[in-house]
């Protein structure tokens, strides 16, 4: 027997339009690139998202067409999420941080008809190669602002099937070419719900949240969608990200809970260490992207306050777990507490975890046994966007997704990553792919072998070094860098090169690289803070 109630879809438009008529009080505020700071409403960022659907309209734009971004995290940006999505088209996000040959990679396979960008990235996209059918819009006066002018501040949001393609995000880093992974309507509302059940403490009417985690990669974390649902305000910090833009936005905001990777917040920790007090009205920062160093949960935590450590992934929407303690732990010594922060929480609603061993044989849930780990869920991308190959990579038999992270699960569904698919390198929340740097070291004639390994990095969490053995003649460093510099972006280059006789080999003969990671872990890197 069939239930008897109406279904409705589940479309991104009502998040939007929940905060409007529910959340009149919640704003979102800008730091612009103009240099200026704006305040919107949700009912005014709706009425510019709908001029913004009309003049998609008049350019043509039709359903399942993507339009991408090249932006920092302000209204616009906002705007063209609902916007874009609104009227039936793909938000394609993109990360103005990859190299060149990604970025092109991406925008010849994603295909945008639309590309619109804030003016501070007029130099990144001098370097690309744009495709033809890709029109730039500029995110200024006579670019964007001059398009919306003319149009109407309402729009009918069309009744779609909540199956529509919504919003579209490449994942970029591992090895090899960037994968799209591509969100629906009802992926994306059902995540925002998600978001705001499984984080109370900071998605709550009346808190106001500091996004540093970017909206042009993993749609900032969902927090554009969870955030008018739950009637919290968006600080948007656009392009200032230093320690004391955050510090003194933070603090005129009034803002409450704080999100991004590690990187930054070593940045706004140093900040509070200098002023010695925190800004007014902070109380909660969530940490994820990168594993959260224990210093830093530290920091935070005695100075009261709380860290909620996350996990996740692009191909999940991307939040897979959260770290606020359950009630039960919150009598922990700070020395457990910390401790336990130490670890990535537990899952969401609506994510299933699991571990398997190298047989592929699930593994308990004991918080010792440690495997690979499968997510399965409403918000985890069932196929990537047009590419069969990298999708069966990813997929088990039994519809399971393979993170290629390594963790344990404990009794009560905490998770403890151990190690990543190991080789990569995560530097300020951005990965590095060392494979795809060796290929190119492995060109220079004066190159036997090589291997590039993370390094731990007090500012950066990891950076890249090359170790190489030298085939006659040592080349100069230089020469390499050189080399490397054709390829790939400056930050993505080895920090150092160190020249060995041999390289260690494992028991199949392959470069042991965590040898290497253990001999060179406190390897001297130039330029780094002691
Ligand atoms: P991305 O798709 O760029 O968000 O990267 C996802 C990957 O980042 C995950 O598969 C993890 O390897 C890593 N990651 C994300 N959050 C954490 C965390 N809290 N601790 C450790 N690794 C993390």
């Amino acid at each position: 027997m069939q239930g008897l109630m109406m279904n409705r879809p589940l479309l991104i438009a009502d998040l939007l339009r929940h905060g409007a008529e529910a959340h009149p009080a919640a704003e979102v505020v800008s730091s612009r690139v103009e240099g200026d700071l704006t305040r919107h409403s949700y009912a005014e960022v709706r009425a510019r998202a709908a001029q913004l659907a009309h003049a998609l309209c008049a350019e043509g734009i039709g359903t399942g067409d993507r339009v991408a971004t090249l932006a920092w995290n302000g209204h616009r940006h906002l705007e063209l999420y609902y916007g874009v999505s609104g009227m039936g088209a793909v938000c394609h996000t993109v990360n103005p941080r990859l190299p060149r040959g990604q970025m092109e990679y991406i925008l010849r396979h994603a295909a945008p008809r639309l590309l619109f960008a804030d003016v501070t990235f007029r130099p990144v996209l001098e370097g690309v190669d744009v495709p033809e059918g890709t029109r730039v819009v500029w995110l200024d006066a006579d670019g964007y602002e001059a398009m919306l002018a003319p149009h109407p501040e309402t729009y009918d949001w069309p009744e779609m099937d909540e199956e529509t393609a919504a919003g579209l995000c490449y994942t970029s880093g591992t090895t090899g070419r960037p994968k799209g992974a591509l969100y629906s309507h009802r992926s994306t509302v059902l995540h925002a719900m998600m978001t705001v059940i499984g984080i109370p403490a900071a998605l709550c009417e009346g808190a106001r949240i500091l996004p540093v985690v970017p909206m042009f990669h993993v749609n900032a974390w969902g927090l554009p969608y969870a955030a008018p649902l739950a009637g919290a305000s968006l600080v948007m910090p656009g392009p200032r990200l230093d320690g004391a833009s955050l510090f003194d936005l933070m603090e005129s905001e009034r803002v409450t809970s704080a999100w991004g990777v590690p990187t930054v917040w070593m940045g706004l920790k140093a900040e509070i260490e200098r002023r010695g007090r925190l800004p007014e009205g902070f109380a909660h920062i969530v940490v994820g992207g990168s594993a959260a160093p224990r210093a830093l949960i530290e920091a935070f935590e005695s100075r009261g306050v709380t860290v909620n450590h996350a996990w996740g992934m692009t191909e999940m929407s991307p939040i897979g777990t959260q770290g606020d303690l359950p009630s039960d732990m919150e009598g922990l010594s700070f020395e457990k507490r910390i401790e336990a922060k130490g670890a990535q929480g537990r899952r969401i609603f609506g994510v299933d975890l699991r571990i398997t061993g190298e047989d592929g044989a699930p593994l308990p849930h004991d918080g010792v046994a440690t495997g690979e780990l499968g997510v399965r869920g409403h918000g985890v991308i069932s196929t990537y966007y047009e590419d069969d190959e990298a999708t069966e990579a990813a997929m088990d038999a039994d519809g399971w997704f393979r993170t290629g992270d390594v963790a344990s699960i404990d009794a009560r569904g905490t998770l403890r990553i151990a190690d990543r698919s190991k080789d990569l390198i995560k530097s300020g929340g951005e990965w590095i792919s060392s494979l795809d740097l060796e290929d190119v070291v492995m060109k220079h004639p004066g190159v036997a072998q090589c291997a590039v390994i993370a390094v731990p990095h007090p500012k950066w969490d990891e950076r890249p070094l090359l170790i190489a053995v030298a085939e006659g003649e040592k080349p100069e460093a230089s020469e390499i860098m050189e080399m490397l510099g054709t390829e790939f972006a400056r930050w993505q280059l080895p920090d150092d090169v160190v020249w060995v006789d041999a390289l260690p080999l494992t028991a199949t003969g392959k470069v042991s690289k965590l040898t290497l990671r253990e001999q060179f872990r406190d390897h001297p890197l130039p330029g780094a803070p002691a």
